[in-house]
Parts: structure tokens; sequence; C-alpha cells
């Protein structure tokens, strides 16, 4: 999934300007419409909007997803204002009053509640809303990519504490749990941990006198950048569900969303063969798309040989670099590329996540990307 569709190559031969992030609009939508069919019968499915909120990308989505996730006040606003309708969640650690506020004033169907001080907070406004509580449970998760473990959510003992604030605040509804606890998890250990999730909660919301449990089990779901073509298994995480009549579950992934539908696009400036390596200068680097640094990956890439050089007989590893004045401007390392020449197009895959919207933009002071929405033809 990472090579451009045919009819995306030639849009982006035809960039006027670069680098420019391109996204294919129509293949998110069918993707997260084949991810909706997947589930179907089965858990709610919010998108986590930190992935990726470009607003069209918002749009694109909000007929396949049941609701978004947010994950601060400037999201919050940002996600009622592009999608007046849409079902929120609000979550994230180091909520102020003014968020809190925010949530009561923008329509926030949930709040992910992160710590007893910011119940008591919620609690103290004296205004209606349905909560979840954020659980921080010790299970392991092998394999995981990132465990969000430290402070995030909360252990069994500052639950308990939300339980008594609960009891005195009338204004507020307990109607769940949320527990995002680990991400890059294939289906069957995203099966087994929501299993563990499930036999801790529901006797916990039993307990404390939640009638129609919700659970909302996070994101996370795997992406492999070294194997764009292998997706998650979303039809066997549906089925392999915990089936609890009455018990609405939901899911809020992001990445395994949005990745695969964009591309950064860019050209080279520059080659040369320093003590025997090559590489290849970009327009533009890692400030633009921080992903293959922050994961220590080689972001997965296309060449689209815009001079018509592209030279498809020797292979040379080659390393592809941008233009920051740091060792660690670094998109993809030795990677067996033919001689590229300046001028030569080059379009990173799995841009669509986690990608701009990460990127320190603003060191050394290059001018930002385009944006480009082709639509299929
Ligand atoms: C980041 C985050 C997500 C989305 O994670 P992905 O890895 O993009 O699927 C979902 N829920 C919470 C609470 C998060 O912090």
């Amino acid at each position: 999934m990472s090579a451009p569709p045919g009819f995306l190559r030639d849009r982006m031969r035809a960039l006027e300007r670069l680098p420019a992030y391109v996204y294919d609009l129509d293949g998110l939508r069918d993707h997260v419409a084949a991810v909706r069919s997947a589930l179907a019968g089965g858990p709610e499915l919010f998108y986590a909007a930190k992935a990726n909120p470009d607003p069209a990308i918002l749009r694109a989505l909000e007929p396949h997803v049941d609701g978004v996730e947010v994950a601060s006040g400037g999201e919050l606003a940002h996600v009622r204002a592009t999608l007046p309708g849409a079902r929120i969640a609000f979550g994230g650690p180091g909520k102020t009053d003014e968020e809190l506020a925010l949530a009561f004033d923008l329509g926030a169907e949930r709040v992910h509640v992160e710590s007893p001080y910011e119940l008591e907070r919620l609690a103290a406004a004296g205004r209606p809303a349905g909560v979840l509580l954020r659980a921080n449970l010790r299970f392991g998760t092998a394999g995981a990519a990132l465990r969000m473990s430290g402070p995030f959510g909360m252990d069994e003992q500052a639950l308990s504490r939300c339980a008594g604030i609960l009891k005195d605040a009338p204004s507020l509804t307990l109607r769940g749990v949320h527990a995002h606890l680990a991400s890059g998890l294939d289906a069957p250990a995203m099966i087994d941990l929501a299993a563990r999730i499930t036999d801790w909660a529901l006797p916990w919301l039993r307990a404390n006198g939640v009638e129609s449990p919700e659970i909302n089990l996070g994101g996370g779901m795997a992406v492999d950048y070294a194997a764009p073509g292998s997706l998650f298994d979303w039809k066997a995480y549906a089925a392999g569900l915990p089936a609890h009549p009455g018990v609405t579950f939901r899911l809020e992934p992001g990445r395994a969303l949005t990745a695969y539908h964009g591309w950064y696009v860019t050209e080279v400036l520059d080659v040369k063969t320093t003590h025997g390596e090559h590489y290849a200068v970009l327009r533009g680097g890692t400030h633009h798309l921080r992903t293959p640094v922050t994961k220590g990956h080689d972001q997965p890439f296309t060449l689209l040989a815009a001079q018509g050089t592209g030279d498809t007989g020797e292979h040379r590893p080659t390393t592809l670099v941008g233009q920051l004045c740091t060792p660690k401007d670094v998109l993809a390392r030795n990677i067996p590329c033919p001689r590229l020449r300046p001028g030569d197009l080059v379009a990173f895959g799995m841009a669509g996540a986690y990608a701009w919207n990460i990127s320190h933009h603003d060191f050394l002071m290059h001018p930002h990307p385009d944006f480009s929405y082709p639509a299929r033809v």
C-alpha cells in the first residue's frame, strides 16, 4: 500500500511545488469503509484525531466512523468546527479547567478521565457529562511498539477514589472504562488484551452500578512500515472480541486508519558519495516527516524519475537525507536504489499518520510543503 496508484503518480509528477503531501482521499474512504464492514455488528469505531487532524481527512472519514477521539482542547475545537455533528470523546492527560469547560461547551459526548483530581474538577463544574475512567492496568503487552504505562490513566486505588467522587457528583454519569494500553500489536495480541481488560472491567463497573457498560479498548492497531501490504486483521480482531450482550465496545485507532493514504513527495537536490557511502539530498526532510526518526525505521518510498533518467540497471545502497543540519535527518538508510539524479522525484508512502502534524516544521525555517488531494480519475 505504499506505492502510489497510477493516477496519483501522474498527479505527483505534475505538482507545481515540492515538497508536497499528497492524500488519496478516495483510497482512504475505501480503506476505512472496509475496516467498518469488518467490524459490522461489533465495536464502535472512533478515529483518534491526533494521528492526522487534516480537515479534508476528517471529512473523508466522517461517514465511515462513529465518532472522533480528541486529546486536547485544540483538537476538540478543531474537530467540532470541522465536523459540527460528530460524536466526540475527549481524552488525554493534563486537561486544564479551560479544556474541561470546552468539553461541556462543545458537547463532548464522553470525557476520558485521567486522574481523581481531574474528576474532582469536572464534578465541581456541576454540568452534565458522560465519563469513562481511564485505567492503567498492569497487563503484559509483549511485542508492543509503545506501552502506555507511566502517567496514563489510573491504577485500581485511584479508580476506587474516582468511584467515591462519582457517588457525590450527580451531574456526572459513569459510563465505563477506557484502556489504551499499548500500540503496535497484531490482532491476536489485541484480542488477548481485550479479553483481560473486559474480565477486569465488567465486574468493576457492575460493582459501581453501571448498567450498560462501555469499554473503550483504545487504538494502537499495528502498522508495519517494513511491510506496507500487511494490514491489521480487523476481521479476526472483531471475531475474537469478547461477546457480552449489553456491553458497548469502542475502538479509537489513528495510525491504522490514515497511515496508508498519504505520501510525502519531493525531489532530489543533490547526489553525493562520501567515504564510499551514497547519499541523495532531498528538498525537505524530517522537519516535514519526522516519523522515520521517531520510530527508527526506513520510510518506504517509490522513485518517480521525473527526469526520465531513472537508471534501472545498477542498484546501489543509498541513504535519503533532507536539508537539515543534523545527522538525524535521515528518511531511509542504505536502500538499494538505481542511480539517482538531481530533479528525480521520490514519493514516501505511509505518510498519512503522525507525519506532517508530528514534525518540527520550523526548524531551519525551510518553506512548508504544499498539500494536495487529487480525486481518483
Ligand atoms: C494515540 C492514541 C490513540 C491512537 O493510537 P494509534 O496508535 O494511532 O492507533 C488512541 N487512544 C489514545 C488514548 C491515544 O493516546
